[in-house]
């Protein structure tokens, strides 16, 4: 496979000179990649994987057209941005051309944390204002600010060292689901307005303490929260409430744009709404380190107007930008959005057949495009996250060279985020793998509570002795199996 180490010594190396929080995916039982192309992967022994998870390497692993014009690119010149170079200028204006006409400012980074550190930056120096509302269950980076305001992380920290601080506000996740208002106790058309009272309820507040608000950030359809579709009105109402107290509207696309949605290049579009600044990054550069944050003419004004100058030593770099160029291209010249409309169909029919088929288990399917949920739930009336059953799915369909995820509060949903290259064929392996897979699940809870039922019966198990319930387990919230990708 051309690697220098057994699978075994690059394990024993990482596990010595890799920093412990650095957790692999199927911790037990990692996978070594060595190469991929495409929505495939392939392991040392020459093994392929579904990926239906790799939302990085957007128009496919190792796409020829972008690795060719990383190289050649490469070969000419790479430096920072304080030389005129037609990639920068041309890249910047082909982002502005794919967004609303007032989105024309571009500031090159290298990561989604830096483009939403930079957004809460660009936002404080336009607003001069503190206070941040961000939602629940957010994930938008790993750096100190960005910490502070996502949940995701803060929330499973153990060692109380990072606390939210107070200029933090944390509004509720609109998930009709599972969040705190759900769609069979309100009309699904009163969602929107409920999530949105939280979030106006969070501004009186920090008017009532003499403060203002600085911005409301999110993710245009929540990712790491466990696949978040917000009610169609939910956005429009917020950016109403946070731009008549002052603030600005930051949407997070880091992960959700690009076409995933296949409907609009950014999935914001879909909510009829134009934020003030938008952060992307991960499948802008299909593997290489490339992001940037747009924004208006006026914020742009109010940040140079700061004082100081915005200096990156790599971000809008020759070689970034060719390669964000070439990323561009290929959606369009493959029609990638089209297809992920497509796709996205065939996946939409798959997966509510599956929820017909085990309503004890799917409790509910969400999403558009090529961006999945599957809510997997112990019972469809309580909705008892199936935490654990989740991991034996990822687990199961690890074994079947079919690579899936999980994640939420609970780490009991499934998704899919599959490069755009994922077709209707792999969408049939895809979802008959999975039936299979529940139809064991099925039998492994009949089993199990057949199990229950004769060691009731018996009274010989001590830990179910006591109340007959089995013992709880708090679900694995550290976030061990299901990293951020
Ligand atoms: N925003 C979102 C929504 C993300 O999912 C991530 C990464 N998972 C980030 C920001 C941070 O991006 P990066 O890892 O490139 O710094």
């Amino acid at each position: 496979d051309g690697s220098l180490l057994s699978k075994s010594q690059t394990l024993e190396l990482r596990n010595k000179f890799i920093g412990p929080s650095c957790t692999l995916f199927f911790k037990s039982d990692p996978l070594k990649i060595v190469r991929a192309s495409g929505q495939y992967m392939f392991d040392e022994n020459g093994h392929s994987y579904l990926d239906c998870i790799n939302n990085v390497c957007h128009v496919g692993h190792c796409h020829p057209d972008v690795v060719k014009a990383g190289y050649e690119q490469m070969q000419k010149l790479n430096t920072n941005s304080r030389f005129l170079h037609d990639n920068i200028v041309l890249l910047a204006q082909k982002l502005a051309s794919t967004l609303p006409p007032s989105l024309c400012m571009v500031y090159f980074t290298n990561s989604g944390s830096e483009s939403n550190d930079l957004a809460i930056r660009l936002a404080r120096h336009h607003t001069k204002a503190t206070e941040i509302i961000a939602l629940d269950r957010a994930y938008h980076g790993h750096v100190v600010s960005l910490i502070d305001i996502s949940t995701y992380k803060l929330n499973n920290m153990t060692d109380g060292v990072h606390k939210k601080p107070d200029f933090v506000h944390i509004a509720e996740c609109p998930d009709i689901f599972r969040g705190k208002y759900v769609d069979t106790d309100y009309p699904q058309e009163h969602l929107g307005a409920l999530y949105a009272s939280d979030v106006d309820d969070i501004i009186t507040n920090i008017q009532r303490n003499n403060k203002d608000v600085c911005c409301f950030i999110a993710e245009s359809m929540q990712s790491c929260g466990g696949q978040i579709i917000y009610p169609s009105d939910y956005l429009s109402k917020v950016f109403k409430s946070v731009r008549a107290a002052g603030g600005v509207c930051i949407l997070d696309e880091v992960q959700t744009g690009f076409g995933r949605v296949g409907s609009h290049l950014w999935a914001f579009e879909r909510q009829g709404v134009v934020p003030d600044i938008v952060t992307i990054g991960k499948p802008m550069g299909n593997g290489h380190p490339v992001a940037a944050v747009i924004t208006t003419k006026e914020i742009a004004a109010s940040f140079g107007a700061c004082g100081v100058e915005y200096f990156n030593t790599y971000g809008g770099n020759p070689v970034s930008c060719a390669i964000g160029l070439a990323v561009l291209d290929v959606i369009e010249k493959e029609e990638l959005m089209k297809k992920a409309c497509l796709v996205g169909d065939a996946m939409s029919s798959k997966l509510f057949d599956l929820k017909e088929k085990y309503p004890s288990i799917v409790g509910d399917v969400r999403g558009l495009g090529l961006f999945w949920g599957i809510d997997m739930v112990k019972d469809q009336n309580t909705r008892k996250p199936a935490t654990e059953d989740a991991a034996f799915v990822v687990k199961r369909m690890k074994e079947e060279r079919i690579l899936v995820s999980r994640d939420g509060p609970y780490e009991n949903i499934l998704k899919f985020k599959p490069p755009m290259s994922f077709s209707v064929d792999n969408v049939d392996t895809l979802t008959e793998m999975l039936d299979s897979v529940f139809s064991e699940l099925s039998r492994k809870r009949e089993s199990a509570s057949q199990e229950v039922t004769d060691s009731n019966n018996s009274a010989v198990n001590d830990e179910l002795s006591t109340n007959g319930e089995p013992p709880v387990k708090r679900p694995c919230l550290n976030g061990i199996e299901t990293q951020t990708y």
